[in-house]
């Protein structure tokens, strides 16, 4: 039998039930569906001996209750939701060094070692844009033409590797100064308390308390058009392989590029999203029985090749971990190397930053990439939001970002609020 709604939502990760939860708080109708046995993607937790063991996100949103997605989840959803600033904005590792750390956004320039290296990239560097119109410069290639300091280069790639999982070499200088400007303009990261399932527990709920249907273990499987619109959408049960038809006024994909491409070629439509390349990297969890960083903070490790930056959100959210214990989780890129030497690699530099830390702390280590990457597109590299083939069709999450200089899920919320906009005004 089929069923009709408003809104057709495919793929329960953030930016799903950030669009089911805003589309329905306006009384739309919404049905979503999961193909996996849980809501949140890469947004979620799963419990391992009392440690809330992300999915993806390190439990961090990257500008607290000042950015865009803390807006949504407080100010416009109205969540019951805590969200806490890091009492340090960063805490540089450099090798042979004190850590330093820093509450304001300027404070990143005592980060760097030596003042002939802070001058540098105040006055030369953040001060003086003048190249940034060009669109093919990379950030790499922008700071080769002003410095061969590899200081000045360490400091930035640690940024952007543990922000945006990207090398600066693969960010183009306007995308590194968008995100720049962005740092500095909305401010330190938060935790929710709770961690990123609380966050996603409370979308579930508001959507359904709004009346949205969500189903899990529900794959998206086929799309049937109807001249320049999609008309229905086939699903099927994960287990029991039941099959389900949709019908709705408007469809919203948050699957991903290649996800989509593969439902679209199924589908036997001509249309396809151009494919971009996707961000890559990995994590460690490790458990402490005391804080390894002391007051929260995102920790960077410029020296490092590969771990880019660590976290510890059970200082700020102590539930995230058993009584009396700590959850230590680092972020790093693997660049060209084979996942399993990069993660090698990454384990030694992380016992060697630590060396109270040891093996049989190591709770697990994700590896994302595949189909499963950190970001589905690089920075500044996104899609467009409204398919210009079929006029009821949108895309929401990593992929969608709209090129603002929000990154990570400020991004996946500004591209939501772009869609939900689009959506409420066609009706108006
Ligand atoms: C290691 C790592 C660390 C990160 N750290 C942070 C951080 O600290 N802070 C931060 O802000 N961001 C972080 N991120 C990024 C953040 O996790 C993502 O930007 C965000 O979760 C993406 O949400 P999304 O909704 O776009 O995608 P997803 O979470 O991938 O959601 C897509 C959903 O669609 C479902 N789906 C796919 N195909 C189908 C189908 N055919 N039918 C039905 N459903 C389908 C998937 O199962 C998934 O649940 C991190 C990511 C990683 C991997």
């Amino acid at each position: 039998m089929v069923q009709n709604y408003d809104v057709f939502i495919g793929g329960g990760g953030l930016g799903g039930l950030l669009t089911a939860s805003l589309l329905s708080q306006q009384g739309k109708s919404v049905f979503l569906a999961e193909r996996l046995p849980f809501f949140g993607g890469r947004f979620s937790t799963h419990s391992l001996d009392g440690y809330e063991i992300p999915t993806g996100a390190v439990h961090m949103i990257p500008h607290s209750q000042r950015g865009i997605l803390g807006q949504m989840l407080l100010k416009n959803l109205s969540l019951p939701l805590k969200i806490v600033d890091t009492h340090n904005f960063t805490t540089w590792y450099w090798k042979n060094r004190q850590p330093i750390s820093h509450k304001r956004f300027w404070g990143f320039f005592r980060a760097i070692p030596k003042w002939k290296q802070r001058f540098f990239t105040f006055r030369r560097l953040l001060l003086d844009r003048s190249e940034i119109h060009n669109n093919s410069l990379t950030f790499h290639d922008l700071l080769s033409s002003k410095t061969d300091d590899p200081q000045i280069f360490k400091f930035f790639n640690a940024i952007t590797g543990f922000a945006l999982s990207l090398d600066i070499s693969e960010m183009t200088a306007k995308t590194t100064y968008q995100f720049l400007d962005r740092l500095y303009k909305s401010g330190k990261a938060g935790v929710p308390i709770g961690g990123c399932k609380r966050v996603i527990e409370n979308l579930v709920n508001f959507s359904q308390t709004h009346k949205s249907v969500l189903k899990k273990n529900t794959q998206l499987i086929k799309l049937e058009t109807d001249g320049d619109r999609i008309k229905t959408i086939i699903l099927r049960h994960t287990r029991t392989n039941e099959e389900l038809e949709i019908q709705a006024e408007e469809f919203i994909l948050n699957l991903g590029i290649n996800q989509i491409n593969s439902i679209l070629e199924r589908s036997k439509v001509n249309f396809r999203l151009p494919s971009l390349p996707d961000a890559i990297g990995g994590g460690f969890a490790f458990k402490s029985k005391s804080s390894l960083l002391k007051k929260s903070t995102v920790a960077q490790f410029p020296d490092c090749e590969y771990v880019k930056g660590a976290v510890e959100p059970s200082l700020i959210s102590p539930e995230l971990a058993p009584k009396g214990s700590h959850l230590f989780l680092t972020h790093q890129v693997f660049g060209s190397k084979d996942v399993e030497t990069a993660t090698k690699c990454a384990r030694d530099e992380i016992l060697e930053l630590f060396p109270s830390l040891h093996e049989e702390d190591e709770l697990c280590i994700h590896t994302f990439h595949r189909d499963w990457p950190v970001n589905n597109t690089m920075q500044g590299l996104d899609n467009k939001n409204f398919s210009d083939v079929y006029s009821n069709l949108s895309f929401v999450g990593d992929g969608f970002k709209g090129n603002t200089g929000w990154f990570m899920t400020e991004g996946v919320a500004f591209g939501t609020q772009k869609v939900t906009n689009h959506i409420l005004n066609k009706k108006s």
